[in-house]
Order: structure tokens, then C-alpha cells, then sequence
């Protein structure tokens, strides 16, 4: 199964893809953490990257349309989680599948409103070891800044900031959410509300998929 999963930064695309991927036994890949877990070197060409992030600004399609299309080549089941972010993106990833003989099968789409992104952002913390995550109101650790799962120091993304927030969601509403409407005349769209409880919305997700295979 091949999915790809859309919605603004902090709408739980990463928590429902982790679980999907369990469910469905495919592999989570996050455009996110493999950008992250890359500029942990210190090239000069990691540090430009970083500074792009860092500001909540894209990565070059060129870029990262070779990583992916390297990645998606050594992959038949995925959940696609940050790409594609671009209509030009979400093209180049068709063209990509058409070579590779492995069409994207859905694409969900989560939905959340802004004021709520921003509340879920700001309070965010992020284990950069094992990439969990928590929220000081809604999901402290049992130790403050210590990770539940890996025993690693959490830290607040350098994105996560109130005024990044907001710059990254404008640039979601853009570029990435006109992308929705590709995959809904592909007739491969399901569309969730993502305001609810965590557990609920991946039974639903999954429901939703199972119906469709
Ligand atoms: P978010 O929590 O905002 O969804 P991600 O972890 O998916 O963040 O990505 C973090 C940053 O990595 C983005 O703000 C961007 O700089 C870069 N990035 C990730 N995926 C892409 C992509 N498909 N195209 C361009 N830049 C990307």
C-alpha cells in the first residue's frame, strides 16, 4: 500500500502516520526527520539546509524530489508523511510513481484551524533521538524534558516558535493545500477532521482505508 498524508504542520499527520504505518505494516517516512536527522552533520551544504528550516521555509524541489525519488525507488509500501508540500511536488511524485509502475493509492488529508495548530505547536516538545513527541498541556512526559520512550533530553523545535508557526501555515495554505484538490480528482482523497481524540481518528483512518482495499 502506498499512501501519502497531508495537513498543515500539527495536525497529527506524523502521530496517525506512525500508527497507520504500524497497522498497515509500511514504512513512515517524514520528509521532516529525514531533513533533521541529515543536518546533524555539520557540511556546509547541512548548514544551508538548516537555515532554511530553521526559518520554516521550504527545501527546494529539486532537492527534495532526488531524495525522495532515492528513497521511493528501495520502497514499495510507504506512508509519505511532508511530501509532497508543493502542487509541483505532488506532480513530480505521480511522474515518480509512473516510472516506478506504483501508483499512490489514497492520500489523507487531515483537518485542523489554524488557532488550534498554533496552540498545538507552541506547546510542542520533540524528543531529536527517537522523534517522539509531547505537549506540555495536552501530553507532558513523566519527567519534565525527558523522553517517556528513549530517556533522551526533549527540546521545542527552532520552527516551533509563535511567529514560524505562523509563516509556516501560510506557506501551507499556499502551496500545500491546493494539492488536496489533485488528489480528490484522482478521486484518491479522504478527508478527516483532525480536532478530535488521537486513537479515534487513526480507527477511522483506518476504517476509511480498509473499506477502500
Ligand atoms: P511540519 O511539522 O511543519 O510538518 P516537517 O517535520 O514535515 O514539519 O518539516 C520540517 C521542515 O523540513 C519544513 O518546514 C521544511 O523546511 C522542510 N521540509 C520537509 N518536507 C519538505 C518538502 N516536501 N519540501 C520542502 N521542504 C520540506
Amino acid at each position: 500500500m502506498r499512501l501519502v498524508i497531508l495537513g498543515a504542520s500539527g495536525a497529527g499527520k506524523g502521530t496517525q502516520a506512525k500508527a497507520l504505518a504500524s497497522h498497515f505494516g509500511l514504512r513512515h517516512i517524514s520528509t521532516g526527520d529525514v531533513l533533521r536527522e541529515e543536518i546533524k552533520k555539520d557540511s556546509i551544504v547541512c548548514r544551508a539546509l538548516k537555515r532554511l528550516m530553521d526559518r520554516g521555509d521550504l527545501i527546494p524541489d529539486e532537492i527534495m524530489l532526488s531524495i525522495v525519488e532515492v528513497i521511493l525507488s528501495e520502497e514499495n509500501n510507504f506512508i509519505l508523511d511532508g511530501f509532497p508540500r508543493t502542487f509541483s511536488q505532488a506532480l513530480a511524485l505521480n511522474a515518480i510513481c509512473e516510472r516506478l509502475g506504483a501508483p499512490i493509492d489514497a492520500a489523507v488529508d487531515i483537518h485542523v484551524p489554524d488557532e488550534k495548530i498554533l496552540q498545538r505547536l507552541t506547546g510542542r516538545t520533540v524528543c531529536p533521538s527517537c522523534t517522539a513527541m509531547f505537549h506540555k498541556e495536552y501530553f507532558p512526559p513523566k519527567v519534565t524534558g525527558v523522553c517517556d520512550k528513549c530517556g533522551g533530553g526533549l527540546i521545542q523545535r527552532p520552527d516551533d516558535t509563535a511567529e514560524t508557526v505562523q509563516h509556516r501555515l501560510k506557506l501551507y495554505h499556499k502551496l500545500t493545500e491546493p494539492i488536496a484538490d489533485l488528489y480528490r480528482r484522482q478521486g484518491i482523497l479522504i478527508s478527516v477532521d483532525g480536532t478530535g481524540e488521537a486513537n479515534q481518528i487513526t480507527q477511522d483512518l483506518i476504517k476509511a482505508l480498509e473499506e477502500r482495499f
